[in-house]
């Protein structure tokens, strides 16, 4: 029979499926593909094809043509953030964390793991987040909790759900403990600030924004708790934010911008309050003098 991609009848070949048939292994999904397609530098056949097209099974030649291809559009998409780009649907979204729990990718956290040589060793088990990756090297620049720039090899990095929560709990640690460098600082905030803004502009505070909560004097358990900020009102002065877990109405000035992280779920909010219970009681056993000394590494 003859191939449905080439239309030739090669005697002998492999008949294999078609990797670009996505109920078998989607490289990715319409949007995507559409996204891929708008890009300056696309693959032809993304920009000359339909998302849609493709066969059952395919003749050996084809099929490795067609693998190349669905490798260039993973590579496209994964190179310049995912998913993230496209405004996805709520089960878009869902598909693809499915489809891609394990990516690396621009943004995303991953952890440090088998370095060999001995400068090496001291970095494996860290966390991190991906910056760029050098595709003649194949190396990741490594942006560690502490603001280090790393170029550390693909081979040597791991990204899951499990770093990503971890990743981001270690963050809030850091944040809720004061720290702070040049490096922790939120990144310019992409949209430019309207000036139609009831609220006190700065700079990733808007709603739909990722925030950490910080310097409550009241309600302290909710300190380096996640939250998305959801509307603002000028009479009270407050933002709604969503915890994950709850609403609560909450000055501005007790929140920071988390651009990098992801909106907060029920899950989350619920590894964040075990993680900040478990803080809260070692440091309750602290003395005074302990407590300053892990804050501020001397013991005076
Ligand atoms: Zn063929």
């Amino acid at each position: 029979m003859p191939c449905p991609a080439c239309g030739k009848d090669p005697p002998g070949t492999a008949w294999k499926p078609d990797p670009l048939r996505w109920d078998l292994d989607p490289p990715c999904f319409r949007q995507e593909w559409e996204y891929v397609a708008a890009l300056p530098g696309a693959p032809d056949y993304v920009v000359e094809n339909d998302f849609s097209l493709h066969m059952n099974n395919v003749c050996r030649g084809c099929y490795s043509e067609r693998l190349n291809i669905a490798v260039k559009i993973r590579e496209k998409i994964r190179e310049r953030g995912g998913l993230e780009e496209l405004n996805p649907t709520k089960q878009i979204r869902q598909e693809y964390e499915a489809a891609h729990a394990f990516d690396k990718r621009v943004g995303r956290p991953a952890k440090i793991h088998s370095m060999q040589s001995e400068a090496g060793k001291a970095l494996n088990g860290k966390l991190g987040r991906l910056k760029e990756k050098d595709k003649e090297s194949m190396r990741w620049t490594v942006e560690l909790l502490d603001g280090t720039l790393k170029a550390i090899r693909e081979d040597n990095l791991e990204c899951s759900k499990a770093i990503d929560d971890e990743h981001d709990m270690e963050k809030a640690k850091m944040m809720r403990n004061g720290y702070s460098q040049e490096s922790m600082q939120p990144p310019e905030a992409k949209r430019p600030l309207g000036s139609q803004t009831t609220w006190q502009k700065v700079k990733g505070l808007h709603p739909g924004a990722v925030v950490r909560l910080k310097g409550l004097t009241g309600a302290t358990e909710l300190n380096g708790r996640k939250g998305r900020c959801i509307s603002f009102d000028p009479e009270a002065g407050r933002w709604k934010i969503d915890l994950g877990d709850g609403y609560k109405n909450i000055k501005q000035d007790n929140l920071t911008p988390a651009p990098n992280e992801k909106p907060p779920t029920k899950a989350s909010a619920e590894a964040d309050k075990a993680d900040l219970n478990f803080e809260e009681n070692r440091r309750s056993k602290l003395t005074e003098q302990e407590r300053a000394a892990e804050d501020y590494g001397w013991d005076g």
